[in-house]
């Protein structure tokens, strides 16, 4: 300050003396306020230098300047960089804190408080079928146009949430979305997106699993209980009684077979898959179901089939043991239960070029058509209904066939064509398939 004023000063006195060395008296008046008047527009130069560097709003290429000027300058350019460095920091948060809602399973939206799009993460876009950058500033019941969403919108209770079909048809889109709205701020609103169609999925699966136990159970128990009360009301005499307990027991056999099927494969669900520490004799596993086989096929075909093993040489396969005989007996027992009395089977292991292995059931029976085949190993989906419950089926057999199957790294295959016999195939990795014992 006080070298502003000794400037001033020297400006005064530097014209005062010009007008003095005149020899003029006035002009030493005029010269020092002429001197007072050129410093202060030199002084405002200065300052204008200040403030269009200060309109330019950065801490680079500041004026040089003298004095006071300079000293704004530099307390002016530390200020800068200091809300830079601030600013900088919050924008930096701002982003991760973004990039984590972004990164979200769930859908994010926030709204104005007129219900327009102010910023929404990619899930919530593909769940609500908008587009997160050209769709900003729109309002969301606009694009979102669910009756049940724009209901909920307008009603303003936000209490519950509400479950819309997803905007589909892409395959990547979901079916069933979940919504809830949170306000905030002032008259804000936060939307939340949750896609639930693999829960609605299983919920449906769940139901119908439920009800197709249910009806399998109710139908012989239906029947057994009808045979109790005939067996309570009449005096039967002794050969009736033998019958009448011979079909009780066929149906409480039944029931047996479908809770021990039902057994099986929820511990197929709910058990780690097996290792591959136990190496088991692709032969011995076939001799095994060859010989259950030809008892069934004597105990219920007339004439018996003929069943015959493919011949070929003999591997190591790693697994479960129990769970690959049961697989492999449920198809050899499949091609005997439909298998016209007399026909002829084929089963047996082969190895592929790729050292995968597979085992194979080849029947001469009915076949199947080809709209059945993709469906053929869903739990209680039957082909033939009646011939499948004549011959004691559960339903069950391919599921479970499939479950083995996948727990062991391997598939099911079925190649059938109506008229002309099926063949069912259970292939395994060539990482759980050796030549030798070793
Ligand atoms: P099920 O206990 O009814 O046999 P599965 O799951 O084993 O149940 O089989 C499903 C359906 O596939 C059967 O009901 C039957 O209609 C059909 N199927 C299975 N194996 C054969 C086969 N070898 N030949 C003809 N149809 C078959």
């Amino acid at each position: 300050m006080t070298r502003r004023v000794i400037e001033l000063l020297l400006w005064v006195a530097g014209a005062a003396v010009w007008g003095w060395a005149a020899e003029r008296p006035a002009w030493v008046f005029f010269g020092a306020l002429g001197g007072a008047l050129a410093w202060g527009v030199f002084d405002g130069l200065r300052a204008r230098r200040l403030m269009r560097w200060l309109g330019k709003g950065t801490a680079n290429e500041s004026p040089r300047l003298p004095g006071l000027w300079g000293d704004l300058v530099d307390r002016t350019r530390k200020l800068i960089k200091k809300l830079d460095k601030k600013a900088q920091g919050a924008e930096a948060r701002l982003e991760d804190f973004l990039a984590a809602i972004q990164a979200s399973p769930n859908g994010v939206v926030l709204l104005d408080s007129a219900g327009r799009i102010e910023w929404a993460n990619l899930t919530a876009a593909n769940q609500l079928g908008f587009d997160p950058q050209r769709d900003l500033g729109q309002y969301v019941r606009n694009l979102v146009r669910h009756p049940a969403f724009v209901a909920y919108l307008n009603a303003g209770d936000f209490d519950r949430e509400i479950q819309i079909d997803g905007p589909g048809p892409k395959a990547s889109q979901p079916t069933k979305i979940l919504i809830q709205v949170h306000p905030y701020g002032k008259k804000r609103k936060l939307l939340l997106s949750r896609d639930v169609t693999a829960v609605q999925l299983a919920e449906t699966m769940r139901r119908d699993f439920v009800a197709n136990v249910s009806h399998e159970i109710r139908t012989p128990l239906t029947v057994l209980s009808g045979f109790v009360e005939t067996m309570q009301s009449l005096s039967l005499d002794e050969e009736e009684r033998q019958r009448y307990l011979g079909l009780m027991s066929q149906q409480a056999q039944r029931m047996q077979t479908l809770v021990s099927d039902l057994l099986t494969l929820s511990r197929l669900e709910g058990s780690p898959a097996p290792g591959t520490g136990e190496w088991i004799d692709s032969d011995e596993l076939l001799q095994h179901v060859l010989q259950e086989a030809r008892g069934l096929t004597q105990t219920i075909a007339t004439p018996p089939h003929e069943i015959e093993a493919e011949p070929g040489r003999a591997f190591w396969v790693s697994g479960a043991k129990t769970e690959l005989i049961s697989a492999m007996s449920n198809l050899l027992s499949n091609a005997v239960r439909y298998t016209p009395g007399g026909g002829h089977i084929r089963a047996g292991w082969r190895l592929n070029s790729d050292g995968s292995g597979e085992f194979f059931v080849t029947d001469t029976g009915p076949g199947i058509a080809a709209e059945h085949l993709p469906r053929l190993t869903e739990r209680f989906y039957r082909v033939d209904r009646s011939r499948s419950r004549e011959t004691g089926g559960t339903g069950l057999g391919l599921a479970i066939v499939k479950h083995v199957a996948q727990r062991h790294g391997g598939r099911v295959d079925v190649h059938s064509e109506l008229g002309q016999g099926s063949t069912f195939t259970i292939s395994l990795p060539a990482s759980r398939v050796r030549r030798q014992a070793t």
